[in-house]
């Protein structure tokens, strides 16, 4: 029996564009190919909602430079594929009734688009904390969004600390109970896969690299650590990478921000946080906290902010894989020979692809292994 296979639309051109080149012809002769050629290109719409917020996550993506936001929404993100970001308070034209029927109508073409969600969203009251348009004079919660939107949606990005594990708007006392959507979806029975792509605000990169790999390869390509972000970008401790690593090994420790020393003591959190900082850096590459001199506040790890205060209070009791520190271990105190295993531990880690935090670990349990000098 002959193995039969449908022949798709975008087969169909790339065998109608080769026959075409082996003629000696250009495409753009062929009547109606460029319409067809627009056609094939498939288009991904995304909303993107704007909940409990700074909105500094939207300043951070379009402030992206390599590829500029104009390219990502403008143009194809990768070959074939095309976003169309239909709706974003922030950058849309539409407002009131419009707006929101461009929501509903993105809506009805269920597991069809793709929901951004920005900020926290608040439980208390009702959510009455934070709402966007209304039904019957009635505000419509971001709670409600969030549920019914995520719920059809083909998958969802909680973009920024905020919309991943509640961030700033969810910090003690948390007056308006906000979470993220992670939360949200558990507490509803929500299936729909969620990729948290934290940083306060997240890098540019991160959000257009998600996207990016979910339209080429799909959402099962991306492999995601334990508290659910991009082990492409998420995957790598600070610590391990930090240009300073050197001065924190030898005990040479920052006692002013000024100093280009290790920040440990001034209340770095790189041994307790996972992101590609270090290698990445920020602003078209320019810069990065730590190379500005000022200590990682921990900002991409759940539980920020809480968990990572007071944020210039160095942590003790860090757990390195396969080594413990005590704050008073740390640098002058540490011997050669503990220095030297603890790096060779760490390299044969990331050269095995073996490192990566269990709950417990490093900061993966933050009420447990890593505390605030102080804390009991
Ligand atoms: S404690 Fe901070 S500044 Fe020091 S080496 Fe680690 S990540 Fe770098
Ligand atoms: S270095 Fe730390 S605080 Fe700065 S952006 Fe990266 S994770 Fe956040």
């Amino acid at each position: 029996m002959v193995a039969t296979r449908e022949l798709t639309r975008r087969d169909f051109l790339r065998l109608s564009a080769g026959s075409v080149a082996a003629l000696g012809m250009s495409l753009l002769d062929m009547p109606g190919f460029t319409k067809l050629l627009e056609a094939a290109v498939e288009e991904i719409p995304v909303l993107w909602l704007q909940l409990a917020s700074c909105t500094g996550c939207s300043v951070s993506a379009l402030n992206s430079l390599s590829p500029s936001i104009r390219n990502v929404l403008v143009n194809e993100v990768v070959p074939g594929k095309h976003v169309s970001l239909r709706y974003h308070t922030t950058v849309m034209g539409g407002a009131g009734d419009q707006a929101m029927k461009v929501i509903e109508d993105t809506a009805r073409n269920k597991k069809g688009y793709v929901l951004v969600v920005e900020g926290a969203i608040p439980l208390k009251e009702d959510g009455v904390h934070c709402q966007i348009g209304e039904r019957g004079g009635k505000g419509i919660s971001a709670l409600e969004h969030t549920s019914r939107l995520g719920s059809d949606a083909m998958a969802v990005l909680a973009l920024g600390t905020c919309a991943a594990y509640g961030g700033i708007p969810s910090a003690s006392p948390n007056p308006t109970g906000s979470v993220g959507v992670g939360e949200v979806f558990d507490r509803h029975g929500i299936k729909t896969p969620v990729i948290n792509i934290p940083g306060c605000p997240s890098h540019p990169d991160w959000f257009i690299g998600t996207i990016a790999s979910v339209l080429i390869s799909g959402l099962g390509s991306v492999k995601l650590d334990h508290i659910g972000r991009p082990v492409a970008f998420f995957g790598q401790n600070i610590h391990e990478n930090c240009p300073r690593r050197g001065h924190f090994d030898a005990g040479r420790f920052a006692k002013g921000i000024s100093e280009p020393y290790c920040l440990y003591e001034l209340g770095c959190k790189g041994p307790v946080t996972n992101s590609d900082c270090p290698s990445r850096r920020w602003n078209a590459s320019t810069n990065w906290c730590i190379g500005a001199g000022a200590p990682c506040i921990g900002c991409t790890e759940q539980g920020f902010p809480d968990a990572m205060s007071p944020l210039y209070n160095k942590v003790s009791n860090v757990s390195l894989p396969g080594i413990n520190l005590t704050a008073d271990r740390v640098g002058a105190a540490l011997g050669v020979a503990t220095t030297v295993g603890l790096g060779a531990h760490l390299i044969g880690n990331v050269a095995t692809g073996r490192f990566g935090r269990k709950k417990g670990e490093l900061n993966g349990d933050h009420n447990g292994e890593s505390k605030q000098e102080g804390e009991e």
